[in-house]
């Protein structure tokens, strides 16, 4: 038997070790964050939840000694309303389709043998010995991957544009700095399979010609920086990254970044002024980054999930991803579900599910018998859709229709007990705080529109504000420079929109 536990909880792992050592494997994340610390005992497919350590000797004496399952520990699944003795079928687990996520919970992140047994850099070696860069860029294209970090870029487009210019060096970048309230899905990929994300920047950086590599992860990812520098570290000394990787002539290197915290420097342009070491302040995109990003170089970014998808694509065929998805959103994305559904957890979906079947079947409904009120996608800029739409697919369009968006996979539920006022409020007031300053449409319209906010909230409401809010919005929306300006106001145009009763209920009760 081998056990599997999660990382975060080495006193499970510990105490296993003693007794039943050395099959005791740590991993990362294995989604049912609700559930957790997991224990997971194969080939019998045992799948133990909320295990404390000491459940750890019943465990050993019970399922390891005398096969028995331990039936308070089994997980009691909320749509079936049975327990379940393995992970499989759990409703949790059985709509999901792992593809970023493939290793993640699977394997030890410590271990480069692990990762090589399920495919690691098998990837690599096929890109070097047999395609050429024009290759791996068709293959991207073809596959149609759009970026995971939020604005959904096409991948392969953007690393032709880099491919082609002749300026150099160039540089390739993994954006690790995840700052959304709530989310955690890039911190779980760069936790459980780092070798994954070195192995898809390896390959990117084959495709546009860099031989410089810089991953950037905020400094409170400390799991994340450790797993990673260890990583790396694997990598260099096997021959799959340094000098002449594996033999081909191609040098890459990548050097980690840790980031100070500042929510704007996820944004492509104040990361690289980050990594440059100047204040992390966006510019203006009519110079693109492909052609003069990092040092005025040619520069690729794409997030940790973006990188984590590349090997496998290269691995199975552009055709094989194209196959996931919707016409226009190929392949799966990641979320981090949170707030009020019985199962907060890391998953991952194919695009095109319905937010329904992710809120009810995955999530398992809302928690304590609550009804549904609403799911806020995107992070902190993203809008709040209701009960009306549940049924709409997860997409990037089709969100952006909606009026939110996709963003890096954050997705937070709220049940018939949120003030939507409330929630707009405490969105809009994180990105007050988390704006650079740089330009007035942001800097002050969002202050202006918190103003306004915080007066309806505390019963100083006027007729005309909410008509005011949405033109300051529309107008910060138009005007502001970058990505968090030009969406900070999504949370109140769309709880204006969906939820209009609760600013008139606050305004005209005064409360
Ligand atoms: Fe800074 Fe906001 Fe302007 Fe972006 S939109 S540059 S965060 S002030």
């Amino acid at each position: 038997n081998a056990c599997v536990t999660d990382t975060l909880h080495p006193g499970i792992k510990t105490d296993l070790e003693t007794m039943v050592s050395p099959a005791v494997k740590a991993t990362g994340c294995q989604g049912l964050c609700e559930m957790g610390p997991l224990v997971r005992i194969e080939p019998d497919s045992i799948f133990y939840t909320k295990v404390k350590v000491s459940d750890v000797t019943e465990i050993i004496e019970k399922t390891l000694m005398e096969n028995r399952v331990v039936e308070r520990l089994l997980y009691k699944d909320p749509v079936q309303g049975r327990k379940v003795r393995a992970r499989e079928e759990a409703e949790f687990y059985k709509s999901q389709l792992k593809v970023a996520l493939r290793n993640v919970g699977e394997i030890d992140p410590e271990s480069l043998d692990d990762y090589i047994e399920r495919d690691g850099y098998r990837a690599l070696k096929i890109v070097l010995s047999q395609k050429t860069s024009e290759d791996v860029l068709s293959e991207i294209e073809k596959s149609g991957l759009r970026g995971r970090g939020g604005a959904g870029f096409p991948t392969g487009r953007k690393w032709r544009q880099c491919a082609r210019t002749g300026n150099y060096p160039k540089y390739v970048i993994c954006n690790g700095d995840e700052g959304d309230p709530g989310a955690f899905m890039d911190r779980s990929i760069m936790e459980g399979d780092p070798h994954s994300v070195i192995e898809g920047m390896i390959i990117g950086a084959y495709a546009v010609g860099s031989h410089e590599g810089f991953m950037y992860i905020r400094d409170e990812y400390f799991l994340a920086i450790q797993n990673m520098t260890k990583a790396l570290e694997q990598a260099r000394r096997e021959g799959f990254l340094g000098k002449n990787i594996l033999g081909s002539g191609f040098d890459f290197d990548i050097q980690i970044v840790r980031g100070g915290g500042a929510f704007v420097c996820g944004e492509s342009t104040a990361l690289m002024a980050s990594i440059e070491g100047k204040v992390g302040e966006p510019r203006a995109k009519y110079i693109r980054s492909v052609e003069k990003g990092l040092w005025g170089k040619p520069t690729v970014l794409n997030n940790v999930e973006t990188w984590a998808n590349v090997p496998v694509i290269i691995n199975k065929g552009a055709d094989w991803f194209c196959s996931i998805g919707t016409e226009r959103s190929k392949g799966t994305k990641v979320f981090s579900l949170v707030g009020k559904v019985r199962n907060t957890g890391l998953i991952e979906v194919p695009m095109g599910v319905t937010l329904r079947r992710i809120i009810f079947d995955i999530g398992g409904g809302i928690a304590g018998g609550r009804k549904f009120k609403a799911v806020q996608t995107g992070g902190p800029s993203g809008g709040c859709i209701p009960e009306s739409l549940l049924d709409l697919k997860v997409d990037f369009d089709t969100l952006d229709e909606a009026g939110s968006m996709m963003g890096s996979g954050g997705m937070i539920v709220m049940d018939d007990r949120t003030c939507m006022v409330d929630v707009a409020r405490y969105y809009l007031n994180f990105l007050s705080e988390e704006s650079c300053g740089k330009c007035v449409p942001c800097r002050e319209g969002i202050r202006r529109m918190l103003e306004i906010l915080n007066d309806i909230c505390e019963g100083r409401g006027r007729q005309g504000d909410i008509e005011l809010l949405a033109e300051l919005g529309e107008t910060v929306r138009e005007a502001s420079l970058c990505g968090l300006g030009k969406t900070a106001p999504n949370p109140v145009l769309t709880t204006i929109k969906y939820f209009k009763d609760e600013y008139l209920a606050h305004i005209e009760d005064k409360t």
